[in-house]
């Protein structure tokens, strides 16, 4: 959601303000506006909006605030703080039971996502508190449904109780048993799902809710549907009381709207993020990290979070120091295309980045091919070379045996060069821009 519209007209809104010395009532008022204009467009929920602006005026218009000192920085942690606010405060995990199985219903329309973010969910849960997943079959209108979700289970090795396409209840209360009997920890129940919300179904779903008395009941929505998403999610919660979303297909042509809209409209606080079809992208939903990436701020916290889950840590903070103390090389930059591998793409990583967000386009057609080819560079340079970009820098014979060595010209090696000299550069401005938000944050609590 970072690289889409409505972020980069925040921030340019934004921008405009912190480039000045002190703001007077036409500059909050003229920056109203264009908050305003790209939170509708971003198909944010009307309501949502005016209370927003209004919330947001009342903070930023005090003489606290326009006679202090960087009056900018101080308007932008107001909105921030606003779009926190909007998406639920603090992120809400799954309270688990502590004496026996946790019971996790899901709801949702279909397409929402809602097969393919219980295995997300499964898998996640597994991995994060070590428990024993199960997930129970009771979609039983569609016996494509039971087909998928026996698929997804195949493929992340979680058992999937099913007795094809029996009354609902009778799945549930026999799944659960199963589920006792077998020492499970956690069940997660799919349910079933029709295009619209209709009675029977909604009746079908209050009675499973009455017999698998659920910890969570999880409702799937579908980001890229906008505000939708979130009168869907007030109809079902009215019936049901959902205790939270799993908001789906983040990365997809999303604007905004449905983030931002569901907390306010429904009362359902997001608790999952949901990003594409890969089993491993899901995430604890943060609303504090949603809206520094909504405004540029990067987030490095989700970053880090990443980095350590599919990296080995003394690795990354080796990286990290030795980017900061200059001595990054060839054989470190070798690791970091190796480490970037495993995290997922370079875009999504830049995205992360405190003031990298606009670079993302750039960044995607750095792709997977580009990273093996300055591999097959790195690997035909001496240790020495490698060691020291200095060596080639010095010698075009070197960058000639080097180039003719991996099969490759001269030219890719000096973008090679370039790369590595980004990097650092990089770092060094990412390292800045934190310090100085930090920085401006700690100085100007929030009045
Ligand atoms: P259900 O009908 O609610 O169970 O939804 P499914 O899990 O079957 O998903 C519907 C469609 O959306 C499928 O084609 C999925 O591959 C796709 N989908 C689900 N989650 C995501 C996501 O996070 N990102 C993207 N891009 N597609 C998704």
């Amino acid at each position: 959601m970072a690289e889409n519209s409505l972020s980069s007209r925040l921030q340019m809104a934004m921008r405009r303000l912190t480039g000045k010395g002190y703001l007077n009532e036409n500059d909050i008022d003229e920056m109203m506006r264009e908050v305003r204009l790209s939170l509708l467009e971003a198909d944010v929920n009307f309501k949502v909006v005016k209370t927003f602006i209004a919330n947001i005026k009342e903070q930023a218009v005090g003489e606290k605030i326009l006679k202090g000192l960087n009056p900018g920085q101080q308007v932008v942690k107001i909105v921030h703080d606003e779009l926190k606010r909007v998406m639920g405060q603090d992120a809400e995990g799954i309270r688990y039971n502590i004496n026996g199985i946790t019971t996790i219903m899901t709801i949702g329309l279909q397409g929402s996502g809602k097969t393919t973010a219980i295995g997300k969910l499964g898998a996640y849960i597994r991995k994060a508190e070590k428990k024993k997943v199960m997930f129970i079959a009771a979609d039983v209108y569609r016996p494509a449904a039971i087909e998928q979700l026996n698929t997804i289970g195949k493929q992340i090795d979680i058992e999937v109780f099913e007795q094809g396409l029996i009354d609902a209840r009778d799945i549930v209360k026999n799944g659960l048993k199963y589920a006792r009997e077998n020492d499970y920890d956690v069940v997660i129940i799919d349910t079933a799902g029709r295009l619209h919300i209709d009675e029977k179904m909604m009746q079908e779903l209050i009675d499973v809710k009455q017999i698998a008395q659920p910890n969570e009941i999880l409702l799937t929505v579908d980001a890229m549907t906008g505000q939708d998403a979130a009168n869907i999610a007030k109809s079902f919660h009215e019936q049901l009381n959902a205790t939270g979303a799993i908001l789906t297909k983040l990365d997809g042509d999303t604007r905004g709207g449905a983030a931002l809209s569901i907390k306010e409209v429904s009362g359902i606080p997001i608790k999952f993020a949901s990003s594409g079809e890969k089993m491993d992208s899901f995430e604890m939903f943060h609303p504090e990290r949603m809206a520094s990436r909504i405004l540029g701020m990067g987030d490095v916290l989700t970053l880090i979070e990443k980095a350590t889950e599919s990296i080995d840590e003394d690795e990354a903070k080796n990286m990290m120091e030795k980017l900061m103390s200059n001595t990054f090389n060839y054989n470190d930059l070798l690791k970091q295309f190796k480490m970037i591998k495993k995290m997922g793409s370079m875009s999504k990583i830049l995205g992360f980045i405190p003031g990298m967000g606009q670079l993302k386009n750039a960044a995607s057609q750095v792709d997977d091919k580009q990273f093996e080819q300055m591999g097959v560079l790195i690997h035909s340079m001496t240790e020495a070379e490698r060691k020291d970009p200095t060596l080639i820098d010095k010698s075009s014979r070197r960058r000639e045996r080097i180039a003719k060595g991996s099969g490759m010209k001269v030219a890719d090696l000096n973008k090679l060069r370039q790369a590595l000299e980004t990097q650092k550069k990089m770092m060094k401005q990412m390292m800045n821009m934190d310090e100085r938000q930090l920085e401006s944050l700690s100085k100007n609590p929030s009045q």
